[in-house]
């Protein structure tokens, strides 16, 4: 898609991960050889899961994993169960992986994995017959020399133990075979909250050198699942007052602040929807009003395409768009923000926390020595840290939007282990 045609509702991941590799590419004159190259996902895998339902019916879904570039190191990359998570999604999702594991510098490639299903229908004993089924399909392009997974929108610890127990019971006690597993199953401690914790350091950071504060900030939070929830969290502690949030059924709002400590409680720890939760006003038809709530912190923590020129690019009243989620805003809708002076921070820097500490678990599982909390998190700090001021650094030298030079050092990093590697 270019900027001159309609935008959409729904835009798939894949366009918009393409329409932001032309003007990072040129930025650093990459030969268009190598454009194609990186461009292209290296091996696309498309399976049949068919299973059991517990009313007794065969069922049958489409799974994916691609694996969109492994120069850098083994392919890396969470599986998503949702209706939305066709090809053209997954290939879109691996390919913002590979960038992201050049940005944060971790010796990974990209990859992604899929399965096109209405998860909240189904029951725990249908999701792990999915999970298992599905592992079992790809188990042969796994290993943690090949390709590791992870969890992503709904999938979880439980998934990727249910996962380690299949490729496991194939190729023998492989740890490091998945990450964001159960720490009693070898997971690292602070990998449930890293993603959340990363997307508040790059807040912290900006907030700094930007002079937008955090303290006493209005937030406005659309997702309230680990990566939302689990923010929601960090910057409460900072100050921060969470105006509004939603989930899939519904939302709140509150100009005080939420109770951030129980929401979390509620709806992250006892599963109950964030709207049946007592300290705000229920948003009617939240999925659109909650764009329109004035913050100075407005942070997409779900779906892609949330964000779109039709919807809500000219009336967002924000000082800074946070992409928690991958890919929440439209090419077109990107270009209004920049229009308009809204800051967007981009997805492959702002979420890049779980799989930097996914690296973290993976090597403690190779080396069978598990770390301390305090090492864990010092460790995604830096990291987070180092990449927020290259991306910021590079932005300020060539005066390009904050997606164009994140993409640059990473298209760079990646075209450099390529040329080196040869071969063609
Ligand atoms: P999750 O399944 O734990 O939570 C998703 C949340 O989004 C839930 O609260 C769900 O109810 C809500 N949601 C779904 N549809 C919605 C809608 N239409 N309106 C409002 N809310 C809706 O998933 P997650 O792991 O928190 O992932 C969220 C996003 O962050 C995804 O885009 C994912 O790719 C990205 N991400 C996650 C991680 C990770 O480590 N979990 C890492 C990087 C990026």
């Amino acid at each position: 898609m270019t900027s001159s045609q309609n935008d959409r509702e729904r835009v798939s991941t894949n366009i918009i991960v393409e329409n932001q590799f032309e003007t990072a590419a040129n930025l650093i004159g990459l030969d268009p050889s190598m454009q194609l190259l990186l461009k292209t996902p290296f091996r696309t895998v498309s399976v049949e899961v068919a299973i059991r339902m517990d009313d007794g019916r065969l069922e049958v879904f489409n799974g994916y994993r691609v694996q969109h570039n492994g120069a850098r190191g083994p392919c890396k990359g969470g599986v998503r169960y949702h209706p939305e998570a066709d090809e053209q999604e997954i290939i879109g999702l691996a390919t913002t992986m590979t960038w992201k594991t050049a940005l944060l510098d971790i010796p990974f490639g990209g990859a992604k994995g899929g399965v096109q299903v209405k998860a909240r229908d189904l029951s725990k004993r249908e999701l792990e017959a999915i999970t298992r089924q599905f592992t079992r399909r790809i188990a042969l392009l796994l290993g943690p020399y090949r390709d590791i997974p992870a969890p992503d929108m709904n999938t979880n610890q439980q998934t990727m133990a249910w996962m380690l127990d299949e490729y496991s019971a194939k190729y023998g006690y492989t740890p490091a075979a998945v990450t964001g597993k159960p720490v009693a199953l070898g997971g690292s401690l602070g990998r449930e909250e890293a993603t959340g914790r990363g997307v508040m350091l790059i807040m912290k950071n900006y907030s700094r050198d930007f002079g937008i504060p955090i303290k006493d900030a209005r937030v406005v939070i659309q997702g309230f699942g680990n990566v939302g929830a689990h923010l929601a969290l960090f910057l409460h502690e900072l100050g921060a007052k969470i105006v509004a949030a939603s989930d899939v059924y519904g939302g709140l709002h509150n100009e005080d602040g939420l109770d951030i400590p129980a929401l979390f409680e509620h709806t992250y720890k006892q599963h109950k929807p964030v709207a049946e939760f007592d300290g705000g006003d229920k948003l009617i038809n939240p999925d659109d009003v909650i764009w329109n709530i004035p913050c100075e912190w407005l942070v997409p923590a779900a779906l892609g395409s949330v964000i779109t020129k039709e919807k809500n690019a000219n009336t967002i009243d924000c000082k800074v768009v946070v992409e928690a989620a991958n890919s929440p805003i439209t090419p077109i809708g990107d270009k209004i923000l920049e229009a308009r002076n809204i800051q967007v921070l981009p997805d492959f820097l702002v979420n890049a926390g779980g799989v930097v500490v996914s690296y973290f678990e993976w090597t403690q599982n190779l080396q069978q020595e598990p770390w301390t909390l305090e090492q864990v998190n010092s460790g995604l700090e830096r990291k987070m840290n180092t990449a927020y001021e290259v991306v910021r650094d590079l932005a300020d030298d060539k005066g390009v939007p904050w997606r164009t030079a994140a993409l640059a050092i990473a298209l760079q990093r990646v075209a450099d282990a390529e040329a080196l590697r040869g071969g063609r």
